[in-house]
């Protein structure tokens, strides 16, 4: 009789999981090393493959588990080298995933969420409201599916050296999903990238922020986008509920646990919005001598958005003024125009989407990680 139990999915689990779930059949823990390396490091679907594993445990595994990637919908290809695929979320929705060559490096922009509860004002994916977390699977398959599909840089290494979340979702809005992830992404066993070549971008939830610091210290983008409160609250609504005292207290700790190494502030420039010269003060003010640094992103429009980008002029100016009081700063390149996989304007498909403007009980849920998350329709 064929049973009907449901199969577990291995693609995502922490190596710690993948090993209780060996355990649990009476099998080694060393296993769970051997099945991450087929699966990550070989791109290897079918138990068939495995080889070095014994054929019961083999057979064993067809019957009770799978390696199941989020399917692929469409890739498109810029230009200039960047690459955007749109994988399924389910329910007709969808998430995108970019990868961005350059010559000392190849990075991969990912997806944490089908849509985002936390309604930044500047923002696509924000202006879509939120569906739902994805899985691990779906988040690590995103890098997965690239590392097979993409030819390997010409020194033998992967193309993806580098993975930001800086996709569509807030990453810490789906803490129990996405620690797994950099678990194995920097897991020896699976991709074994450096800590300081995985960016976790946030826009502020503070006490995930702490936790991370202990559970996986990876690199650490916050979304500061204002200098004070009063206009923070306004662009990032979350700052009404974690404000920027709290949020950088944060990073000085996270920082701290990580031998100081710097963290990036990105901050969007939006013409007449943030962009002046007493903004840029106010910011050096808050970063001055903290292991900081600052990345001007030129605000990429959208259909709908009322917000411009700063001119060329303006964001140099400000950059220079960052400069001049000491900051590390930077202006990101707007790469992918063509097929619009531009920070921020990844849309992917969110329908039934849950009501986007939130109230604090909604931010309380969004903060707790509850999968069950519920916005208030306003
Ligand atoms: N939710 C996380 C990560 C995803 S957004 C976060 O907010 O940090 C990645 C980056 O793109 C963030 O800094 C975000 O503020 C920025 N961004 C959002 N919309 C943008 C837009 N239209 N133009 C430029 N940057 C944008
Ligand atoms: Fe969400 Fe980040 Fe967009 Fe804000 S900027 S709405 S947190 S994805």
């Amino acid at each position: 009789m064929t049973s009907t139990a449901k199969k577990v999915n291995l693609l995502g689990l922490s190596q710690d999981d993948l090993e209780q779930f060996l355990v649990a059949r009476g099998e080694k823990p060393f296993r769970a090393r051997q099945i991450m390396q087929w699966v990550y490091q070989r791109g290897v679907d079918d138990f068939d493959a495995m080889t070095d594993l014994s054929k019961k445990l083999r057979s064993e595994l067809k019957q009770g588990a799978e390696i199941v990637p989020p399917p692929v919908q469409t890739r498109h290809d810029s230009k200039d080298g960047c690459v955007k695929w749109l994988f399924s979320g389910g329910s007709g929705q969808a998430v995108e995933t970019v990868f961005i060559p350059e010559a000392d490096r190849g990075t991969l922009c990912i997806s944490s969420q089908v849509g985002c509860a936390l309604d930044c004002s500047f923002c696509a994916t924000g202006a879509q409201g939120f569906n739902r977390n994805l899985s691990s699977a779906e988040i690590i398959g995103q890098v997965r599916h690239a590392i097979r599909e993409l030819p390997s840089r010409s020194n033998g290494e992967s193309a993806v050296t580098n993975v930001v979340f800086m996709g569509m979702g807030e990453p810490l809005a789906n803490y129990r999903n996405v620690v797994p992830v950099l678990e194995l992404l920097v897991s020896d066993w699976s991709y074994g990238m450096s800590r300081r070549r995985v960016t976790l971008s946030t826009s502020g939830i503070v006490p995930h922020i702490h936790k991370l610091a202990d559970d996986c210290n990876v690199a650490l983008a916050v979304s500061l986008h204002a200098p004070n409160d009063e206009l923070r609250d306004q662009i990032v609504p979350i700052n009404r509920l974690h404000p920027i005292a709290t949020l950088l207290e944060a990073c000085w700790a996270y920082a701290a646990k990580r031998s100081n190494r710097f963290i990036t502030f990105e901050y969007v420039m939006l013409r007449g919005v943030n962009d002046s010269l007493l903004h840029a003060k106010q910011l050096a003010k808050l970063l001055q001598g903290k292991p900081a640094k600052v990345n001007l992103i030129p605000f990429n429009p959208f259909p709908g958005t009322e917000f411009k980008r700063s001119s060329a002029e303006t964001i140099r100016h400000f950059q220079d003024s960052l400069r001049h009081s000491g900051l590390v700063a930077t202006t990101r390149k707007t790469r992918g125009d063509d097929i619009d996989a531009a920070c921020g304007q990844l849309a992917g498909r969110v329908s039934d989407r849950v009501k986007k403007r939130l109230g604090e009980k909604s931010f309380g849920q969004v903060v707790n990680g509850d999968k069950s998350i519920r916005m208030s329709s306003v």
